[in-house]
Order: structure tokens, then sequence, then C-alpha cells
């Protein structure tokens, strides 16, 4: 028995056998050519038949996975295609006589190597995207497939790393778990779990070469702990647990689309972060009440300029309309910091995220959120109930300044004939500690808030939220924060605005009964953790979250404050 302890991405257990998966390994040879023309062509042959199969698992990842994983063979068909790519390879075979293997192998890790160097784990993540289609085109060039072979029957998969192309071959009806030795919480893996709703662990210390086809696994996907080989004594326990754990899991999804309200009849709005239109149908699905924060940047991270008024346009009123009459918060550009885009005139900073970031870029181009005004607003129908939020407000001029532009916007929607909606909010996060500090002042000025614990907390506690080694310091559970959030609802509902809740404590279930009892009105999360949070509330009172939240904002400690919850929280459930 072996037992590894590797980073949780997707909720559940799974045991069974193991299935070893080892990619394909191509062996480049690096030569000297003598005729570049047919070099050229061999290439051109190989980058066809490679579009010709990313065309194909497209489709295949459309039918049986999802639209999210097939646009990552989308992405991969453009990266074929880039003219930047194809240019540095022909340069290579031209000039220096290199053969098309080594100089599709340098080109890849070259991008791949530019990828790699950007602080942001989403770019990281990329590179091995890049590889991945390096990969295929190898392949391409070698003659052989590089589509592999099917687990015999339903496996836990274990892998060094798995790639999109990897994934989307296998048949799901197979897949009873992933665990990879590589990879973070926005690898492949980890979207493909949470998509398929199977458990998974990645960055588990697995010697993948030591190990067995066909040996007894067990995978907790909630611990990240695997256990290989285990004995009979834990096999009995997961079992359990697995059984337990599987029939909470039906009895949540079954109940999701109910409303979230306490024992003694307190509603409390229930809604999805998303990033796009998969996620919008993914929150429907597990049961949100609309959107409490669609992060609009990932809309500027897929282009490589701006994108025009139009497309924005267009993508908004996508989502507007699958949400119909539900409420729908959309955050304008939060740009710089970890979220870096090629277009934008950003520069290196020594602090980017006390840098040039989100509302701030308002007073040099202002004509972005002007744009971005105008194309939510013109996006936006009849039913839509829309509400705006400002990313990293710190002071009361630059809701001033927003809300100048925003009035502008619509003044300028209305006069080409295009405004149609009615309800329509203007809100700001909560994010920065100084904004928590003035709310009451801020309250004269917006609608809502919505609080943003992700990056209050690096903020307050002075922690770098990419900065692994002083992870262990950030916790929203620390009673600085919690005093932020505690004021920032007193302050707003003085003055009669609602505060949300957005950063990812909202989805933590052992935050859920404080922020109830702190008088939290919208609680927003990623889709998947909706079922679980709306049951956990339904077993509670408000009148108990209350009394409990005010004791436990006067604890010293983050310690003390976490012990104190799973204790209430254990005699309260
Ligand atoms: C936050 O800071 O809590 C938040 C929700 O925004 P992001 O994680 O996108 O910075
Ligand atoms: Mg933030």
């Amino acid at each position: 028995m072996r037992k590894s302890q590797g980073i949780p991405v997707s909720n559940g257990i799974a045991i069974g056998p193991c299935w070893i998966y080892r990619p394909l390994n191509i062996q480049i040879e690096q030569y000297i050519i003598s005729d570049p023309a047919g070099e050229i062509a061999r290439l051109k042959r190989a980058f066809e038949e490679a579009k010709h199969q990313l065309i194909q698992l497209q489709e295949r990842a459309l039918e049986n996975i999802g639209a999210a994983e097939a646009a990552i063979f989308e992405a991969h068909q453009l990266f074929v295609d880039d003219p930047e790519f194809i240019a540095k390879i022909q340069t290579d075979i031209q000039n220096n006589l290199v053969n098309a293997e080594m100089a599709v192998e340098q080109a890849v890790e070259l991008f791949a190597g530019q990828m790699l160097a950007l602080e942001d784990d989403y770019f990281r993540e990329r590179a091995q995207d890049i590889r991945d289609v390096g990969h295929r085109i190898l392949c391409c060039l070698a003659g052989v497939s590089p589509e592999r072979q099917q687990p015999p029957n339903p496996v836990i998969i274990l892998a060094d790393d798995l790639t999109p192309s990897d994934t989307v071959q296998f048949d799901r009806r197979m897949i009873l778990g992933l665990c990879t030795r590589r990879g973070g919480p926005t690898s492949h893996t980890a979207i493909l779990s949470r998509s398929l709703a199977v458990p998974a662990a990645v960055s588990v210390p697995l010697e993948i070469d030591d190990l067995l086809n066909g040996a007894t696994v067990i995978l907790d996907g909630s611990t990240g702990i695997v256990t290989y080989e285990p004995d009979e004594n834990e096999l009995i326990t997961a079992t359990q647990n697995k059984a337990e754990w599987d029939g909470h899991w039906q009895s949540q999804i079954q109940t999701a689309h109910e409303p979230a309200q306490t024992r003694d009849g307190y509603l409390v709005e229930i809604v999805a972060n998303i990033g796009g239109i998969d996620d919008a149908h993914q929150a429907l699905k597990f049961g949100a009440e609309g959107v409490g924060l669609l992060r609009t940047e990932f809309l500027y991270l897929d282009y490589e300029r701006v994108p025009s008024q139009e497309e924005q346009t267009a993508v908004y009123r996508q989502i507007f309309s699958l949400m119909g009459d539900r409420p729908v918060v959309v955050r304008t550009l939060d740009i710089g910091g970890d979220k870096p885009v090629d277009y934008l005139d950003l520069q290196l900073e020594t602090n980017p995220f006390l840098g040039w970031r989100a509302i701030r870029m308002m007073r040099e181009k202002p004509e972005l959120l002007l744009d971005q005004f105008r194309a939510l607003i013109s996006a936006a129908s009849k039913e839509t109930d829309l509400r705006i939020m400002i990313p990293m407000v710190s002071s009361i001029e630059e809701v001033l300044s927003a809300r100048h532009l925003f009035d502008q916007a619509r003044s300028a929607v209305q006069k080409a004939g295009l405004l149609q909606v009615e309800k329509c909010q203007f809100g700001i996060m909560v994010e920065v500690p100084s904004a928590a500090l003035i709310a009451e002042h801020l309250a004269d000025y917006v609608d809502f808030f919505s609080i943003g614990t992700n990056d209050l907390t690096q903020y307050a506690l002075a922690v770098d939220r990419t900065n692994e080694r002083v992870a262990y310091l950030a916790s929203p559970f620390h009673p600085a924060v919690l005093h932020l959030i505690a004021q920032t609802i007193t302050k707003a509902h003085q003055k009669g605005r609602w505060v949300g809740l957005c950063g990812e404590m909202a989805g933590d279930p052992q935050a859920a009964p404080l922020l109830l009892g702190l008088g939290l009105d919208e609680f927003s999360m990623a889709p998947a953790s909706i079922p679980g949070v709306k049951a956990l509330i339904r077993q509670l009172t408000l009148e108990g979250c209350q009394e409990m939240a005010t004791k436990a904002i006067m604890l010293p400690s983050t310690g003390a404050v976490k012990d104190y919850l799973a204790s209430w929280l254990e005699n309260h459930t």
C-alpha cells in the first residue's frame, strides 16, 4: 500500500483498477538536409494532416464532452495556422538546412518557453497545448498516429500529465477518475474532470514507472489523497465513504433547483461565477439563480486586439438571452495583475497587483470602458436584469468617473435608438481594504457591493495570491478580513444597498453559515459548488448563524475562527 498526497481538483471518491497512460515518445534526430523545397513540401503535408485530425477531434469533443473541450481543438487549429510559427520553421529549414522534425521541435520550444515565462498559471498551462500540437505534427511527419489506446474497462487513469488530445479520445464511460503527476488547478485534467464530474487529483508525487496496470487504487478527489494497492481495511472504509459521498451528491443535485431558504424562512440568493457561455449553461444545470460575477476579461484574453463593441455585444447578448430575467452581474475589464494581454500597452511592473490594472486603466484609456459599457447596455434586452460592476475600486473619485462614463454610454445607446434594458444597476467590487473602510461613503454612489475576498485577502494580509511559498498565510477567515467583510455589509445595509460576495470563500461550506450570519444577501460561486451550499443553507437558521457570527468575528486568529466554525457546523448540521 502506498499513499500520495496531491492537489484535489474535483470532488468525489473513485475506487477501481488503475490504467497507466504513457504517451507515445517520438525520438527526434537532427540532420542537414540537401533539398529545402522538398522538406518544406513534406512539412506542409504534415501540417495539413494535423489540421485534418484536429477538425475531427473538435467534432468528437463536441459530441462526447462539450463546447469547452471542443474549443481547445479549435485553438490548436489556430496554432497550426499561426503565420509566425510557420515562418519560424520554414526559415530554419531554408536558411539553416535543418530537417523538418528539428525545426518543428525548436519552434515549439521557443513558443512554449514564452508562455512558461509568464507569471499566470493559465498561460503556463497553455505551453502544454503548444507541445501537444507539436507532438501531433511530429507524429504526422513520422507517419504514425498520435491517437492512442483506449482504457479496456472502467479505470482510474494515472499519467504523468494529460494533454487535451489525450483526454478527448478516452471513452468517457471508461473514466472513473483522473490522477496526474503534473498540473495545477487550471490544467486540462482539472477542467475535464469537472465537466465529466469525476474525482480527480493533480500534482500527485507518483512514480508512474513503478506502478502496474490493473492494480487497485483509491482516489479521493476531495482530499487529493491517492492510495495505490490499499489494504482490506482501507478498501472497506473507502467503499463506505464513496457510498456516502455518492448518495450525498445525488440528493444535492436533486434539490439544486430549489431555493436556498433557511429553516426560519430567510431566503438567500445563490448565483454563479462564470467566464463565458459554457459556464453559463453549467450554472443553470447546477441550480444557479443567475450570475453573480461574469469575468469579462476572458473575452479580452481570447483576442489579439481589443474586441470591437460589436464583437463584445454578440458575446454578452448570448449570455443575457440564456439567463432571461435572472440577474446578471457583469464585471468590467479586470486586466493587469496576474491577467496580462499583449495589446493594451501593459508594461512590466515591479508590483503588478499594486499597479496599472482594472479600473485604473480608465484614466489613460477611457474609451475602453466606454466601449464596454455601450456593448453591455446595447446587448441587454427588455427583460435583462443587468448589474454592472467595477473592479479594484479604492476611492470615491474612481466611482464618480466610472459612473460619468456609464451615463455617457447609456445616452449614446439611447440616442442610437438601441436602448431596451429597463433594469440596470451600477455597483462596485469591494476587494481593496480602503473600499471596505469607506463603504459608508461609497454606498452613496452605488446600488450594490460585491466583496472580492480573493483580492481583499491578498491586500489586507499583504500576501501575493500567486506565490505558493506564502500561500499558508492567505485565508479569508483571518479576523482582519472578517472585520472588513462585516463592516462592508453593515454600512451598505444602513444605506439600503445589497451586498454579494464572489470570491472563492462564497462556495466554501465552512464560510456559508458565517457569511449568512453577517447578513450577506447574495453568494456567488463556481457552478459545481452550488448544490452543496444550497443544501447546507437549508439546514441552518438565520438566528443561529447570527449568534455564531457575532462570536466568530471576535476571535483572535485564523486558526481559532476555523476551529470554531468546524465545531459549530458539526453541532448544527
Ligand atoms: C476576487 O478578487 O475575490 C474576485 C472574485 O475576483 P478575481 O478572483 O477575478 O480577482
Ligand atoms: Mg479580484
